[in-house]
């Protein structure tokens, strides 16, 4: 009988075991990132901790929108999103929390995080000069500034105004030169352009190989997406341009990132504190700069073969928030110079 009884016991136990959650926490990512590696690390994390996370994807403007509808009755732990413009912007309608780590002010340098701690880079990217090495000699360039000389007339290539990484890079020329002087930038920008603004970072490139621009602007891991791309047609326009970093005797080149922030209303705070002390370790900082041709924030960890082909530069070091504070500014001074 009380073997009966124990058994009985045991397996219901087990049964218990058995149908219970496999993790005993989890927390729900809001990311715009839709890259492979995202998911690897995502994976490693869950391996680790075996806190479980789920991914709720969508364009930036979109998960901001939610967040914002959701308020206080959201889901979200963690809002992933880049550009410094757009976590500026998520920071100022109150949609993150300030969170305060040892590890992540160790590892992520001061002017890639917020002040208040709202949100910190995971990734960086440089936002290049690209070139036909063909037509140019890169002894031709030299800055963002320069952009504006009459010998580049009918030459460029750069995706629209409203685009946020042309109004982060509008930005930084704002907190370096001032506005009278961005905004004639701007307009010598658009005197010199090869087409109306058009397409995104690649449709640049494409440009370039297509004969209808000699340079352009775009951001540098699409170079390397290219390169690595299936569609081969891709890969052999990355033959045909050269990777230039302007500034360099100045105050270097524009760098933006991709960021987190723990969600105003998260209930699983500390969890989605030890996510982000994840991303920015050095495991996880490998793995985004050898995957997705970013370059990572922690210091001593080495970028991909071909991003370390393009050499090495000065980066502009103005604290991201700064951008993300220029951002209207920045709008309406590409209005101003008729850059549509
Ligand atoms: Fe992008």
């Amino acid at each position: 009988m009380f073997n009966k009884l124990f058994n009985k016991a045991v397996l219901s136990t087990l049964a218990v075991c058995l149908t219970a959650p496999l993790f005993a926490s989890e927390i729900n990512v809001y990311t715009h990132r839709h890259y492979a590696t995202d998911k690897k690390l995502n994976e490693m994390f869950t391996k680790e901790t075996g806190i479980k996370v789920k991914i709720v994807k969508g364009k930036s403007s979109q998960l901001l929108k939610r967040l914002e509808i959701e308020g206080e009755y959201s889901p979200a732990d963690i809002l992933v999103t880049v550009d410094a413009g757009r976590l500026q912007i998520a920071k100022s309608k109150g949609l993150l929390q300030s969170i305060s780590s040892d590890t992540l002010n160790t590892n992520i340098p001061s002017h890639l995080r917020d002040p208040d701690g709202m949100w910190y880079a995971l990734t960086k990217r440089a936002r290049v000069i690209v070139y036909s090495k063909e037509r140019v000699d890169p002894k031709e360039l030299s800055t963002y500034e320069d952009l504006t000389n009459p010998k580049w007339k009918g030459k460029i290539a750069i995706r629209s105004s409203n685009n946020v990484y042309n109004q982060s890079l509008l930005a930084s020329l704002i907190a370096h030169n001032g506005e009278e002087k961005s905004l004639e930038w701007a307009k010598g920008v658009v005197e010199n352009l090869a087409r109306k603004p058009k397409g995104n970072d690649k449709d640049q490139a494409k440009a370039i190989a297509a004969g209808i621009a000699d340079i352009a602007v775009m951001n540098t891991y699409y170079i390397g997406r290219m390169a690595n791309s299936k569609d081969l047609s891709e890969k052999e326009i990355t033959e045909q341009i050269g990777v230039f970093f302007p500034n360099q005797n100045d105050r270097g080149t524009h760098v933006n990132i991709s960021g987190i922030g723990v969600a105003k209303y998260s209930k699983n705070r500390e969890n989605a504190i030890k996510y982000i002390e994840f991303l920015a370790s050095k495991k996880a900082q490998t793995i985004y700069a050898q995957a997705n041709y970013e370059y990572p924030v922690l210091k001593g960890v080495d970028s991909s073969t071909l991003v370390q082909s393009w050499g090495t530069f000065k980066e502009d070091s103005l604290p991201m928030n700064t951008l993300g504070e220029l951002n209207s500014k920045a709008v309406k001074t590409f209005d101003k110079a008729g850059w549509r």
